[in-house]
């Protein structure tokens, strides 16, 4: 855990948040700035900052995050409708929050390429 992590503050509670999900490794909540119908983000509750920073021994935390991200995606209605899954790495790709997290973003029509 980090003390100035925002995601380690909603794991420890001292930020409130909108939880759709809850296991041993990971938590999920609502975007609080949603870009889709369906906008949660997954991460786990070990701080890690990105997604450049997994190893062989923290590589299983990608697993659980799809596992999860795929019961929310039913829990919510959009996993026969599709839904993207996105995982931000580092600057140019626009990572504001430094504990790795996965969007899971539906109930729309995506475009391709992303912006
Ligand atoms: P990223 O740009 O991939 O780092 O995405 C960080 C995401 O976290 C953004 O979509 C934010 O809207 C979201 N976010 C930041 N702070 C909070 C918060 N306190 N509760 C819920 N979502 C948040
Ligand atoms: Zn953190």
């Amino acid at each position: 855990m980090s003390n100035d992590c925002t995601f380690c503050k909603i794991i420890k509670g001292e930020i409130k948040s909108s939880i759709v999900y809850e296991n041993d490794s990971v938590l999920a909540f609502k975007d609080i700035a949603p870009k889709a119908p369906v906008h949660v983000v997954v991460i786990p509750k070990t701080h890690i900052e990105k997604i450049s920073d997994l190893n062989q021994q923290n590589k299983g935390i990608i697993s659980e995050l799809v596992m999860a991200a795929n019961g929310i995606a039913r829990k919510t209605n959009i996993a026969t409708t599709g839904y993207r899954l996105v995982l931000n790495c580092g600057q140019d790709a626009g990572q504001a929050v430094f504990h790795i997290h996965m969007h899971i973003l539906g109930g729309r029509k995506m475009t391709w390429p992303p912006g």
